[in-house]
């Protein structure tokens, strides 16, 4: 059984919390996608940590937690991570890296940095990990898949090849210092060794648990509206965010999908650039950020102050839409509990029209929100364990966005914690 644990929004949903509690119950967990560009934050009893590359499974000793085929995979940033928890006393988890996940080169990170300084005020807010021209190489057809680091032959003539290539870019194009093939592939063999002990033909591996009825997680990075084709194109990332590409990035069947549960959280925050119709700003949206997540909304990877909005419908419907929701785990509610109203994104006015369909790019540019306004309830959420018990109002508000939105919430989550969960009946839920 799989079950995909994916954002509606822009990222930063609390997937990471969503993922570190369905693991209790899992076997697998495999990240499917992206690279060490997003954080997840997570908070249980061995801390609070920021993961950007492993699995969100690796704080409990009885999953396998996998790098798919379609991560972008930084192998000096993995291994840091994982010391970075057992250094911390969490036992060292069970890892497999795919043969096939292709490896973040030390000049993608350079090239992402080269390129963003170019472009100067008109930069996509790359968070500089080298995500956009790795998988730039990958579809070129000039990455490196982990399997090759193991072919010297194929290795060295291909370090060659690349090199030429980059080279002939870094002189010409960013005027920085050249690639030497010698030293390059000295990192290289420096990564194998690293790498040597965790590779693993991961569909096949994967192909052998389903069968043996093992449930899978697959942990989505980011949210829909970054998707490469469905998301705010050009601000968006350089892979699939949707439950669909998890069959892709980790090698399974997409039938073999059973569940997808699609994270939205209870107001908007968005990082980078990029059309953003229910953003707010000023002393509204600086409260709303020193508030919000668990310790305020800065990046997890780069600690930049979040972009922050009302909870948008349109948005959002669009985004459980394209994920396929079965499932919304409706997240960070309890942080609107100081809020005597609390506005809500309903429709996006463009020129002159109401719309409640999320637009391509240049239609969105022009959107402005169409609000409604909900009472708050004005009081702490933390600690319920029953939705019956929350505040008249926050059902309100819950049983509103549902309505607005069309998919079912049976999960709303009122703390960072893993037992901050609230299970619910909804009736929208087949
Ligand atoms: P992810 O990338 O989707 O995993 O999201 P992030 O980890 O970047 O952001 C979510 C933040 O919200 C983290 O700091 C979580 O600890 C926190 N968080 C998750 N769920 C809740 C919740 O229900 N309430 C509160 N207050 N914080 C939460």
């Amino acid at each position: 059984m799989v079950k995909a644990v994916v954002g509606a929004n822009w990222g930063d949903e609390g997937k990471g919390k969503i993922t570190d509690m369905l693991a209790q119950q899992a076997d697998i967990i495999v990240r499917f996608q992206g690279g060490a560009n997003a954080g997840h934050t997570i908070v249980n009893n061995y801390g609070k940590f920021a993961l950007h590359t492993l699995p969100s499974g690796v704080f409990y000793s009885h999953t396998t937690n996998v790098v798919g085929n379609g991560v972008a995979l930084d192998i000096p940033l993995l291994f840091k991570e994982i010391k970075s928890i057992t250094d911390r006393n969490v036992p060292a988890p069970q890892i497999r890296v795919s043969d096939r996940a292709q490896m973040v080169m030390p000049y993608h990170i350079l090239l992402d940095q080269y390129e963003e300084e170019r472009l100067g005020g008109k930069s996509f807010g790359s968070t500089k990990s080298g995500i956009a021209p790795f998988y730039s190489d990958k579809y070129a057809k000039i990455g490196f898949q982990v399997s090759e680091l193991f072919e010297e032959e194929v290795l060295k003539e291909k370090v060659l090849r690349v090199c030429e290539q980059k080279n002939v870019m870094l002189e010409h194009m960013y005027h920085k210092p050249l690639i030497d093939p010698g030293e390059l592939l000295g990192t290289l063999h420096s990564y194998r060794e690293m790498v040597a002990p965790y590779v693993c033909d991961v569909s096949a591996y994967l192909d052998k648990a389903l069968k043996e009825g093992k449930t899978v997680l697959l942990e989505g990075q980011l949210g829909t509206l970054k998707d490469t084709d469905h998301g705010i194109y050009p601000m968006v990332t350089s892979s699939s965010t949707l439950a669909a590409y998890g069959a892709i990035g980790a090698g399974i069947p997409p039938y073999e999908i059973k569940e997808v549960i699609t994270v939205c959280k209870a107001y908007s925050s968005a990082v980078g650039a990029g059309a953003f119709v229910s953003e707010i700003f000023g002393e509204e949206a600086d409260e709303l950020r020193r508030r919000g997540g668990d310790g305020g909304e800065f990046g997890a990877t780069t600690g930049r102050p979040r972009r922050m909005g009302w909870f948008d419908c349109v948005a959002s419907k669009y985004g459980c839409r394209l994920q396929g929701a079965t499932d919304v785990a409706f997240t960070v509610l309890d942080v609107l509990g100081y809020l005597d109203e609390i506005p809500v994104c309903i429709g996006y006015e463009i020129q002159g029209e109401v719309t409640r369909d999320f637009p391509v790019t240049c239609k969105l540019e022009k959107a402005k929100p169409v609000l409604t306004r909900l009472p708050g309830w004005k009081c702490e959420i933390r600690g319920i364990r029953k939705y019956e018990e929350l505040p008249e109002n926050c059902r309100r508000y819950v049983e509103f966005i549902e309505g607005q939105i069309g998919y079912p919430i049976t999960m709303v989550s009122n703390g960072p914690g893993r037992e901050d969960i609230i299970y619910r009946q909804s009736p929208l839920k087949k």
